[in-house]
């Protein structure tokens, strides 16, 4: 399988190496958002977030907070994003699982711009009895 992430897990390509550990290796995105935005990903290969087991969604989250923390004091942000994209609809690109960790600054001019909807009449409480059902089934 081709794999980008699985190289520089590998070593077989080069990449800025912040940390690793036994499950994750952390390494700078290559186009940054902003300056110092930084990836997160286990060394074993999964797809998306739905497909990483408990176990090493723990170690992915510890270490997240763990350069967030370092990204913070290093650089001085005015904030920061922690992104996950699932799914090409969703802007994932690479198909190994990773966490995006964004410095941002109060003058970057990155924005999300949703347009957000209304729920009509009834429909706020079908799709939350729809979720609700399926977190129990
Ligand atoms: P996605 O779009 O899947 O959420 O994010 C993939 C990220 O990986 C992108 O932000 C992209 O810039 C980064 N990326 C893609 N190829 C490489 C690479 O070879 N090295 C590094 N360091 N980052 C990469
Ligand atoms: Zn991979």
């Amino acid at each position: 399988m081709d794999c980008i992430f699985c190289d520089i897990i590998g070593k077989k390509e080069s990449a800025e190496i912040l940390y690793e550990n036994d499950r994750v290796i952390s390494f700078l995105d290559i186009r940054p958002v902003n300056y110092g935005h930084t990836l997160v990903i286990p060394k074993t290969h999964y797809e998306n977030f739905l497909s990483v087991p408990p176990e090493e969604m723990e170690a992915l989250i510890l270490a997240t907070q763990k350069l967030s923390n370092a990204i913070v004091k290093s650089l001085i942000p005015d904030g920061f994003n922690i992104v996950v994209n699932n799914g090409i609809a969703a802007g994932q690109s690479i198909f190994h699982f990773h966490f995006h960790i964004i410095p941002r600054f109060k003058s970057d001019d990155f924005k999300f711009r949703p347009n957000l909807k209304s729920y009509d009449d009834g429909t706020m409480k079908n799709f939350a009895e729809k979720i609700r059902l399926a977190v129990t089934t």
